[in-house]
C-alpha cells in the first residue's frame, strides 16, 4: 500500500470498506478499486481477508484452526 493510499485511509478519505474476515477474525480493506471489479461482475463482498484466500487457493480447500 502507498503512503497516500494509506493517509487517505486515516483520514477517512479513501472509499476502502473495512471487513473482516469469516477464516480468522482479521480485519481488512476491500479496496475501491477492487469494489469496482466485484461490483462490474456482480460479485458479493470477499468473506476473507487476502491471506486466507491466498491459503485457500494453494490448499483448496478452509483453513480450520
Ligand atoms: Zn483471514
Amino acid at each position: 500500500m502507498g503512503l497516500m493510499a494509506w493517509i487517505k485511509r486515516v483520514a477517512g478519505l479513501s472509499k476502502d470498506k473495512k471487513l473482516t474476515c469469516a477464516e480468522c477474525s482479521a480485519s481488512f480493506f476491500f479496496e475501491e478499486g477492487e469494489q469496482k471489479f466485484f461490483t462490474e461482475r456482480g460479485l458479493s463482498e470477499p468473506k476473507r481477508c487476502p491471506t486466507c484466500r491466498k491459503n485457500t487457493r494453494r490448499n483448496r480447500g478452509p483453513r480450520r484452526h
